[in-house]
């Protein structure tokens, strides 16, 4: 369903990937790990196309989401191709970015009208769905600022899920929480990857939490895939000396 083609990124003399090649496949549950500064949200970012690459081709659904002017670098594709991955991808982020004069239900409901322009009535029982479904249903009137992090987080799914995407994003969902908090959201992830077929990729710290749900583990070390395989092959088995130091801090 995605594909990334000898993808570099450069922030002026940084070159932060340096030839990622990808094929994510569409039920598959991908953990990304890594040191810090390693590219890991950058990887993310791009499909998203909050920022660009420098080179390569990044494809969802067929779609090419860049393409190289000549002299000029690179371009978004048009809004058209665009649509598609907006439709496709949710995303969730460290930081929740929630909308904060908007109750819970609004926060789902909002994004449901203006873009999918779907009726009201529906959009709120799709949304309503969704809270019950992250453990929320009896928080629909409250306000962010209202409910603790793991709970914010756990909106922040909510209203990505109502969209109905084939891919959903996770960039370290649960590094800004404190540590009580992470159990009941990785439990939401775990319910999502045993239940949905949508494909799912984590960055994540939690390595126990990636030896469970992942299909398949990435190891990324200075901008290149430096391990790839099953999660037990990953972080069970690998003598990849610099995997090894890097679990040995994060375990
Ligand atoms: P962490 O685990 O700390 O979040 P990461 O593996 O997700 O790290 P990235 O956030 O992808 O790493 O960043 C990779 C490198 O790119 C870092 O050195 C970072 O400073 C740099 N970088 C990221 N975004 C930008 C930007 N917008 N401008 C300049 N440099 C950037």
């Amino acid at each position: 369903i995605v594909q990334y083609k000898d993808v570099h990124k450069s922030f002026g003399d940084v070159h932060v990937l340096k030839g990622i090649n990808l094929d994510i496949r569409p039920t598959e549950k991908i953990a990304i790990i890594g040191p810090s500064g390693s590219g890991k949200t950058t990887i993310i970012r791009l499909l998203m196309t909050l920022e660009e690459p420098t080179e390569g081709d990044i494809i969802v659904d067929g779609q090419n989401l860049w393409k190289m002017e000549s002299g000029k670098g690179m371009k978004k594709a048009s809004e058209k191709h665009l649509g598609i991955v907006r439709n496709d991808i949710g995303m969730v982020f460290q930081h929740f970015n929630l909308f904060p004069h908007k109750t819970i239900l609004d926060n789902c409901v909002v994004p449901l009208v203006n873009v999918r322009k779907m009726k009201k009535s529906e959009a709120v029982e799709l949304s309503k769905q969704m809270l019950d479904r992250v453990g929320l249903g009896d928080k629909y009137e409250s306000y962010p600022t209202q409910l603790s992090g793991g709970q914010k987080q756990r909106v922040a799914m909510a209203r990505a899920l109502v969209m109905k995407p084939k891919i959903m994003l996770f960039d370290e969902v649960t590094s800004a929480l404190d540590p009580e908090l992470v159990g009941e959201v990785l439990e939401v992830i775990r319910d999502l990857a045993d239940n949905e077929d949508m494909a799912m990729v984590l960055v994540t710290h939690e390595m126990d939490f990636a030896l469970e749900v992942a299909d398949r583990v990435l190891f990324l070390d200075e901008g290149v895939i430096a391990e790839s395989g099953t999660a037990e092959e990953v972080i069970n088995e690998s003598d990849n000396p610099r995997l090894q130091d890097f679990l040995r801090r994060f375990r």
